[in-house]
């Protein structure tokens, strides 16, 4: 037992019956020394456990003129400091510029809180006479504003309870403490106010309570050992095999460590992951929790302009209550119910959802009321009665998450409180929670909310507001507690050490955390702090500079009341950035005190610590199946067959990837380098007779792996949910819309006999423009108006270039058709000369293939002569025009080409195409116009070379530069240059696979 429980004990011994009142630095602290006490055979009876605050708080609650009151807690008082910065603080004004700053509000906070512990009167705040007046000005009249506020509303922070409580004190002029004793321990560190309540309150029945000597540090411990760690998760790693390997229960253990933000997150992933129970001293972070989480994304959503895919990712995270999802369970109901909100097209904006979604259930609806809906079976009926069901459950979801959330547009502004309120309604009614820390979340999430909804109203910008309160949620521990049986205690170092527990491990003790720099208060500094100091003593304000000396005694305390075995550990590198980490001097002192060398240095202690513990465990003690392989590949060297086998027999796909990676290292051409090897011609379009259309037979050439995955396997990448918010519609979607716009505009002149001319067409064009911008903004929502704006520029600016070029175009011809589609499945009614049936395409020999697809334009040159034209938006710097068809990559006017003619036989109006070619009039096209070049041996040398790749299932990747940086299977690809290598080699060694390489050789090898 430690020196203070050995005095409390002896003092509880001495006066078993009177009530005694343990005064500690927290009520969490206070408890675990009782219990201490008890479990070291030191029974007591009357002994209460208090705090300063505490004890101040029931001083007032008897008295009923402080009815009402309400404690300000850390996060209000945050709130309050930003209030208080932009009533006060002009532009112009010193701390002008950061009045806007959260940072700026936190450290405001801090100094008001220091302030007001010491007790420091406005006027004292006049210091060092060459100091900027108008920084302390500006401090006073920050401090004086939040009096006020906190006067107003009936708010009392820690120092204004004691205040109040010792003013009550002097008021009935008697001591309050009846017959019992204050127990004080030595280091308690209290205010000069906290002082002088105890002392009234105490009436002189104090007893102080000696606590060990921090220059004792060593001399306590059974055993003090060390040890280093490869990143911070191996130390911690690293502790829990100690616990394994010396069969340690966990609950006489206690971690302590020097730095929440990193080992907090870790040590509760890596014991919920083991199923080690824990409790925690300071609580954990509520963001771990389900709660947390959904309240955070909630925030994402409603910051970023309710965004559907801030929303999938809610229901993707299975943090959103679907509990009556007709759908899948668990993440299959998840994400299900993003496939509902994908399939309403919600795209963004508030009021989309309940439209959109109500839409989704008309379409399901009226399916369902068909008589014969596609498919019609039963299976299908009953997908389809579950997806209306899931879109009902979803609307009624969204429909009550935005009658909870406060709504900007209206008010110009949201307040924190009315946030706090939708957020508080939202994990109330819409979060799932499982288990007893979504519970303790919910709770503690509910208080916040509470708190802020009570603050003075005040309206700021969406994004300004959930940043202020993300930052509160982000700050929000909750399920703190003391140390429980079966459980591993988790604790900080300054407040740790008092659960008696014979085994404490000290993690986090390099250099760079510990003791850590002190760095100065912006608002207040150091100097200014030390003057006022010299004017208020025996008051003090902290010197914060002297932090990290403050930090060093608090270890050497924390050392100084341990008993038992204690290890200290450092993680002596950065795996993120690949550096070093240096241990801190403390861990030096250790080492020189624990071998008894004074002399030793740097050297001497790394020889001593040894080699780091990493990611394979030793000594037999194995946390998981993970480290238990590492081990016995270790034990086997990573070269032993015997272990591959094994390790592949345990991981099939390991050996399957490993199989693949050595085939596509050789020389030969095999299946996992792109080789449908049981193709047995079913690829074949002369043989299978299904329609290709033109985009496929250039996707083919340019590179055939991408077809295998896009056109074979049917491969396509997640779809995205994100946006770009400067851009409104992707270019695939701007092409759509203008080739909207040029066939509504050519079909309607064309049918009054005109054709195009700027001077007359000009207004009607616009007019067909607005009127299709109008159609895609209600399917599209534009993310903003700067966004629509700049694109509605571009198609003006198109079409500006489009008719422009057009009247000089059409001088020479006569527009007649305009998309014209061919074997195009689900095309209702096609008019003349269109089809619903593909064309044959003759490929020479015999042998043609289908061809389907929609030609934008036909003009008539003549009597029987005709113009094939395909509008393009982008830019036409990819065509080479030296080039017939670029090895199959530009070969769509020769089809469209052929099957015009096809086309046009066939409605009994037989012609001639004599033109076929590209017309850019997009942006970056300038009304461009090329002709392609036609050759009909070269066309069939081609078609037949690609066709033979189908048969013989040859589908060889081919990177190119161009295309390679914008392919949707770049990740499966992974590194090009290497896949350029290789295909080199196995283009080379003809003799093995040849004849399967041989129309590929041929395509490449041909010139046109
Ligand atoms: S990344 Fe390049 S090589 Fe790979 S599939 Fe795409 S285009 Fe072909």
């Amino acid at each position: 037992m430690n020196r203070l429980g050995a005095q409390l004990a002896r003092f509880c011994k001495r006066h078993r019956l009177t009530e005694k009142i343990l005064v500690a630095p927290s009520l969490a602290i206070g408890h675990q020394i009782a219990e201490g006490l008890v479990r070291g055979g030191h029974p007591w009876v009357n002994l209460r456990v208090a705090t300063v605050h505490t004890l101040a708080r029931a001083v007032i609650a008897e008295d009923p003129s402080q009815e009402g009151l309400r404690i300000l807690s850390r996060a209000q008082s945050q709130a309050l400091a930003e209030q208080v910065c932009a009533e006060v603080l002009t532009e112009d004004s010193y701390f002008g510029p950061l009045k806007n700053q959260p940072g700026f509000h936190r450290a405001v906070r801090a100094t008001l809180e220091d302030l007001r512990t010491a007790h420091v009167a406005f006027q004292e705040l006049l210091t060092d006479p060459t100091e900027d007046k108008r920084k302390i000005q500006e401090l006073q009249a920050i401090a004086r504003a939040y009096d006020r506020i906190l006067a107003e509303n009936r708010f009392a922070d820690q120092f204004e309870i004691v205040r109040r409580a010792t003013r009550k004190l002097r008021e009935i002029r008697q001591p309050r403490g009846k017959m019992g004793v204050y127990l004080l321990p030595e280091t308690l560190d209290l205010s000069v106010s906290e002082r002088s309540f105890i002392d009234r309150l105490a009436g002189g029945r104090i007893h102080v309570l000696g606590v060990d000597q921090p220059t004792e540090w060593q001399t306590n411990l059974l055993s003090l050992e060390m040890f280093r760690a490869l990143g911070e998760e191996n130390e911690i790693r690293e502790v829990f095999r100690r616990l394994l390997r010396n069969g340690i229960e966990l609950d006489r253990v206690e971690i302590l460590y020097t730095e929440g933000s990193t080992y907090l997150p870790l040590i509760y992933e890596l014991t919920a992951q083991y199923g080690f129970p824990c409790t925690y001293g300071e609580g954990f972070p509520v963001l771990y929790s389900r709660p947390g989480q959904a309240v955070l994304a909630y925030l994402d959503w409603l910051e970023g302009g309710y965004v559907a895919g801030c929303f999938a990712r809610m229901l993707g995270a299975d943090v959103l209550e679907l509990r009556d999802m007709p759908l899948g369970s668990g993440p299959a109901r998840a994400m299900d119910a993003m496939r509902i909100l994908r399939d309403a097209g919600i795209g963004w904006g508030r009021d989309r959802y309940l439209s959109c979604l109500d839409a989704l259930i008309q379409i399901y609806q009226a399916r369902l009321n068909e008589p014969d809906h596609d498919g019609g079976g039963p299976e299908d009926q009953d997908v389809l009665v579950r997806q209306l069901n899931g879109t009902k459950i979803l609307y009624s979801l969204v429909e009550r998450m935005l009658s909870m959330t406060p709504d900007d547009a209206q008010n110009g502004g949201i307040s924190l409180g009315a946030l706090a309120l939708g957020a508080a309604r939202f994990v109330k009614d819409c979060v799932r929670i499982a288990g007893e820390m979504d519970g303790m979340a919910s709770a503690g999430l509910q208080q916040l909310c509470d708190e802020l909804a009570s603050l003075p109203e005040r309206r700021r910008s969406v994004p300004e507001t959930v940043e202020r309160f993300r930052g509160a949620v982000r700050n929000l521990h909750v399920g703190a507690s003391t140390p429980k049986p079966g459980h591993l205690h988790v604790s900080d170092y300054a407040s740790g050490g008092y659960s008696t527990r014979e085994h404490t491990f000290i993690v986090g003790t390099d250099e760079s955390r510990y003791p850590g720099r002190g760095l100065q208060d912006p608002v207040l500094l150091d100097k200014e702090r030390i003057s006022i100091n010299r004017i208020i003593q025996p008051r003090h304000l902290p010197i914060l500079g002297e932090g990290p000396g403050d930090r060093k005694q608090a270890l050497r305390s924390c050392l100084a009341r341990l008993r038992g075995r204690v290890v200290v550990s450092y993680s002596c590198r950065d795996l993120l950035e690949d550096r070093e980490r240096f241990p801190a001097p403390m861990i030096l002192e250790i080492h020189r005190a624990v071998t008894k060398r004074p002399e030793s240095d740097y050297s001497g202690l790394r020889a001593a610590l040894g080699p780091a513990s990493g990611f394979i465990p030793c000594d037999h003690a194995i946390l998981d199946e993970t480290e238990w392989w590492l081990d016995r590949i270790k034990r086997s060297g990573p070269r032993d067959e015997r272990m591959l086998v094994r390790v592949e027999s345990a991981y099939p796909w390991l050996g399957r990837g490993r199989q693949a990676e050595q085939a596509r290292a050789s020389e030969r051409f095999t299946v996992f380098d792109g080789w449908v090897k049981d193709a047995q011609s079913g690829l074949d379009p002369r043989t299978n007779r299904r329609p290709l259309s033109s985009t496929q037979i250039e996707t083919l050439a340019r590179c055939p792996f991408f077809y295998l995955l896009r056109y074979v396997l049917k491969i396509t990448p997640p779809e995205g949910w994100g946006r770009d918010t400067t851009v409104w519609l992707d270019p695939a979607e701007f092409g759509r819309l203008l080739h909207e716009i040029f066939h509504t505009f050519m079909t309607q002149i064309t049918a009054r006999g005109e054709k195009p001319e700027f001077a007359r067409h000009w207004a009607r064009l616009t007019r067909v423009s607005d009127g299709t911008i109008e159609r895609w903004r209600t399917r599209i929502p534009p993310p903003n108006r700067a966004a629509l704006a700049v694109q509605r520029e571009r198609i003006l600016l198109a079409c500006e270039t489009f008719l422009k070029e057009e009247e000089i175009h059409c001088h020479e011809v006569t527009p007649c058709y305009f998309e014209v589609p061919f074997g195009l499945a689900g095309v209702a009614a096609v008019p003349s000369p269109g089809s619903a049936d593909p064309v044959s395409i003759d490929l020479g020999g015999g042998g043609d293939f289908l061809l389907r697809g929609r030609v934008d334009r036909v003009d008539q040159r003549g009597a029987e002569e005709y113009e094939v034209w395909d509008y393009k938006t982008g830019s036409p710097h990819r065509l080479r025009e030296e080039r017939c068809f670029n090895r199959g990559r530009q070969i769509q006017h020769a089809l469209y080409a052929r099957a015009v003619e096809i086309l046009l036989a066939r409605s009994g109006s037989p012609g001639r195409v004599v033109c076929s070619g590209y017309f850019f009039p997009g942006p970056k096209g300038e009304g461009v116009r090329i002709a392609g070049r036609d050759d009909t041996a070269v066309l069939q040398r081609v078609l037949c070379a690609l066709c033979d790749l189908l048969k013989e299932g040859v589908f060889p990747p081919v990177p190119d530069s161009d295309f390679c940086p914008y392919c949707d299977y770049l990740s499966v690809c992974g590194d090009l240059e290497q896949i350029r290598n290789r295909l080199t080699d196995k283009l080379e060694r003809k003799e093995t696979g040849g004849s399967v390489l041989e129309p590929f050789h041929r395509l490449m090898d041909d010139e046109a």
